[in-house]
């Protein structure tokens, strides 16, 4: 199997360049393109079950500011990694499915997550690995972050 397009999902927290770091090594393998994308979850699924009407303008332009400044750490960390600022993709919303769905718009092929891979009575994988591995329409990498 050879892969044409990777996307790199990270959530901008020190795991990020590991993950990016696998993702580079296998665009490079396979002579694929590499993409970055993180998600930026709106405040009313932050503080769900909380009454937010009142905050509705202010969540949204918090969510914009939050974007913006996802896209500038993208292009820096992207940088580093050899990914242009073209290929990386700040977006608002839920990350698994947010995840899944650009990956299909893009047409990648190899999704690259990261996964603190607790064993025994510790889950397997987080709720964004998960939901990302189970809804993917294409193959999708856990990268075991050591902690
Ligand atoms: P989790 O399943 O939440 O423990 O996160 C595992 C991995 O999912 C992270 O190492 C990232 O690769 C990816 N991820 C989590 N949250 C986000 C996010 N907001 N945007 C993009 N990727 C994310």
């Amino acid at each position: 199997m050879s892969y044409t397009h990777v996307l790199a999902a990270v959530d901008l927290s020190d795991e990020a360049r590991a993950v990016l770091k696998e993702a580079r090594q296998i665009a490079d393998d396979h002579g694929a393109k590499l993409s970055l994308i993180s998600v930026v979850k709106p405040l009313t699924q932050v503080y769900g079950g909380l009454d937010m009407a009142a905050y509705t303008q202010a969540s949204v332009n918090f969510e914009r500011e939050a974007q913006a400044q996802a896209v500038e750490q993208l292009k820096k960390l992207g940088a580093d990694f050899k990914v242009g600022a073209k290929d990386v993709h700040a977006v608002i919303g839920a990350p698994a499915p947010q995840i899944v769905d650009t990956a299909k718009d893009l047409g990648a092929d190899l999704i690259v997550v990261g996964s603190h891979g607790k064993h025994g009575l510790g889950l397997l994988l987080g709720s964004t690995a998960n939901g990302v591995l189970h809804h993917a329409q294409c193959d999708v990498l856990t990268v075991r972050i050591k902690s």
